[in-house]
């Protein structure tokens, strides 16, 4: 099918995100054209305004408009406990329950041997400086509880506990392969709670 060139551009794009195909794409060009121009315009921005102003924090590597984030700059905030996930959604899973109030690295990213991305190729350097640079007593490493969540646990643990620092996981409240981003409140909180030394 071949359709004008703002149009048929329009579809490519869609195309692009994850999970959309030709079809879907071409349906959602086509309802675009048919908005509104000012939501078209509203959408547009706030799509180059995400791209532009959010950048990872220097510290713990969250998805923010400020660096450091606001979770850093809290002083409120246990700066004993870190806790690891592998990506902001974790994040923001994490702060909805309310319950834990200490610090987060963000990894983006896990340890895959299987796919060949080892240590370096995730953010565990800075990690390491920030547990160099203060006092912290506990890593609790909150990765999903996949064969690389569990490699990624296995590697912070070897690596940490030498430097006597306490690391503790998740408890298996989370069935095996789940994902902490869609854990209910009371799952995530109870594996918070009974997390386990490592
Ligand atoms: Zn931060």
């Amino acid at each position: 099918m071949l359709y004008p060139t703002p149009i048929a551009k329009l579809i490519e794009s869609y195309s692009k995100l994850p999970g959309i195909g030709v079809k879907t794409a071409t349906r959602l060009a086509f309802y675009t054209i048919g908005m509104e121009d000012e939501v078209v315009n509203e959408f547009a921005k706030n799509l180059l305004a995400a791209k532009r102003e959010l950048s990872y924090c220097s510290i713990c590597g969250n998805l923010t408009d400020q660096d450091p984030c606001a979770i850093c700059q809290d002083e409120t905030r246990d700066q004993s406990i870190i806790l690891i996930v592998e990506d902001s959604r974790d994040v923001s899973a994490m702060e909805n329950i309310q319950e834990y109030h200490g610090l987060y690295h963000v990894l983006h990213g896990l340890i895959s041997p299987m796919n060949g991305i080892g240590p370096d190729d995730i953010n565990l350097k800075t990690l390491l400086t920030r547990l160099m640079e203060n006092e912290v007593e506990e890593v609790i490493v909150a990765t999903n509880a996949t064969a690389d969540g569990e490699a990624t646990s296995m590697y912070i643990s070897r690596v940490l506990k030498p430097a006597g620092i306490k690391v503790t996981r998740l408890a298996r409240g989370l069935a095996v392969g789940a994902d902490i981003e869609y854990a209910d409140e009371v799952t995530l909180l109870r594996a918070i709670e009974n997390r386990t030394e490592l």
